[in-house]
């Protein structure tokens, strides 16, 4: 480390708010994966790029002038596209003017939404296991966590306990975080679970974020399609709907995100945002704004390819031994590995390399129980099914003799 003459050395200089977070671990999965040449099934991003028309568009606004500060609230452009799509399916209403805000990414979305609307000490719901940035999100906010588990009922699905729900809500909750379809779990919120959150924001009067960045991936068999939090009664103006481009384009290193909701949200968040990043992707907004309008056969497409490279993976994982939860929406596939003798997904992930040459997610991290996931460990199927067919070729080799 360089330091300057009599710097304390010795001291970290990280807020101490920041201390438990380490490097994400989709970052240190992904590096493994690097280092050891394994099949990465870790860190959620495609291996092919997005459509044609998006690349084609980026590049011409890259080469006509698209390369300064794009407005703050994002290219009006973009910002209709992003209201034309939720009208287009989900039948939501949003002023592209005051209601739609374009992020860098959904993380900054919801950093941004949390940082504006958490006083120190004041409370975030959420449901564990719970995507990383949150926990990060809630502490940099000066705020607190409440998660509420989501545990397999036995019928291969995720639910929670409204109970446990109503338990974690009290007087200084400020928000409930939803993230449906929902990582790592694969799982969609019912309409019924759906009325539940619903109810208990209204009767205790608490806003709801909801994270929909998988909104476009949810499977033909899933027991539910994807209802937006924001259409059930009473919760369009006290929901901020936070979405990107990055899983339903397969662009996920173009961070263009974006929420929608009532003016006062999105501009309460809008006003942290802007001493964030102020603005980002210049060039890329309008290429997103030309993928929003992709006909209907595109977002069937993706989903349908999903959907095959999903049954390829589980049945790769079934043929391997796991115990797999098989997702109805997403990227990801949750496996049990205590049938091939695992008893710490973190143990299990860090020698996955070595055994068999494939990186996983241990799901644990993302809980503040870890015993709920100490057993589960996550694969990506956005790969090319010549990868998912190698990977299964690999796990195939962790099947205990007979
Ligand atoms: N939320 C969830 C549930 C995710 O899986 C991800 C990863 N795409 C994000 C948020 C972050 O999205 P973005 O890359 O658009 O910031
Ligand atoms: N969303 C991706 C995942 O869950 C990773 C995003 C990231 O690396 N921050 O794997």
């Amino acid at each position: 480390m360089v330091t300057s003459p009599g710097a304390p050395a010795d001291i970290d200089p990280l807020v101490r708010r920041m201390r438990p977070f380490g490097t994400t671990i989709f970052a240190e999965m992904s590096a493994l994966a690097v280092r050891t040449g394994a099949v990465n099934l870790g860190q959620g991003f495609p291996d092919t790029d997005g459509p044609t028309v998006m690349l084609t568009a980026a590049t011409e606004a890259l080469r006509s002038g698209h390369n300064q500060y794009p407005p703050g609230p994002g290219i009006p452009a973009l910002r209709t596209a992003v209201a034309r799509n939720q009208q287009r399916f989900w039948g939501l209403d949003y002023d592209p003017e005051t209601e739609v805000l374009i992020t860098a990414g959904a993380t900054e979305a919801i950093t941004a939404a949390i940082l504006a609307l958490c006083e120190p000490g004041d409370e975030v719901v959420c449901f564990e296991p719970y995507y990383d940035s949150y926990a990060a999100a809630i502490a940099l906010a000066g705020a607190v966590r409440r998660p509420v588990t989501l545990r397999p009922d036995g019928d291969g699905r995720y639910a929670f306990d409204p109970a446990a729900l109503r338990a974690a809500v009290g007087p200084r909750t400020r928000l409930v975080l939803l993230n449906s379809p929902h990582n790592p779990t694969g799982k969609v919120f019912t309409v019924a679970e759906l009325t539940t959150i619903a109810a208990i924001c209204q009767e205790h009067d608490i806003w709801a974020v909801t994270d929909e960045v998988y909104e476009h991936l949810v499977f033909t068999d899933a027991d539910t399609p994807h209802v937006p939090l924001a259409t059930l009664p009473g919760m369009r103006d006290r929901t901020l709907r936070v979405s990107s481009a990055g899983k339903t384009f397969s662009c996920t290193g173009w961070k263009i995100g974006w929420a929608s909701g009532p003016a006062a949200l999105v501009n309460a968040t809008a006003r942290v945002k802007q001493f964030l990043t102020y603005v980002n992707g210049g060039p890329l907004q309008p290429a997103i704004a030309v993928a929003l309008d992709l006909p209907d056969s595109y977002y069937t497409g993706l989903r349908q390819n999903m959907q095959t490279q999903r049954d390829q993976l589980v049945a790769g994982l079934s043929e391997a031994g796991f115990r797999v939860l098989v997702p109805e929406g997403t990227y990801f596939a949750t496996a049990d590995i205590s049938a091939l003798g695992g008893t710490d997904g973190i143990e299990f992930c860090l020698s996955l390399p070595e055994r068999c040459g494939v990186v996983a997610v241990p799901t644990q991290v993302f809980y503040d129980e870890p015993d709920a996931g100490r057993l589960l460990v996550r694969f990506a199927f956005c790969k090319r099914p010549e990868v998912l067919a190698e990977a299964g070729r690999r796990l195939a080799g962790l099947r205990p003799a007979d």
